[in-house]
């Protein structure tokens, strides 16, 4: 699975960094940076937390 962001959307708030900061940077640029977008299936619930709780929508995994 991987994790992708619409950059279009992102308003970096950050809150996917403070679910897993190991993947989610938001940058100086105030956009969110994805380190390692392909995610294993261990770690779904944790991504599907990431993207239901974006509040601009801009999260989505990809099967
Ligand atoms: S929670 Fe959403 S809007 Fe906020 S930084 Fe992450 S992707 Fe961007």
């Amino acid at each position: 699975m991987r994790v992708e962001v619409d950059l279009d959307r992102c308003t970096g708030h950050g809150i996917c960094e403070s679910i897993a900061d190991d993947v989610f940077e938001v940058g100086d640029d105030g956009m969110v940076h994805i380190t390692d977008d392909e995610r294993p299936g261990s770690d779904r619930a944790r991504m599907q937390q990431a993207v239901t709780q974006c509040p601009a929508a801009a999260l989505r995994l990809v099967d």
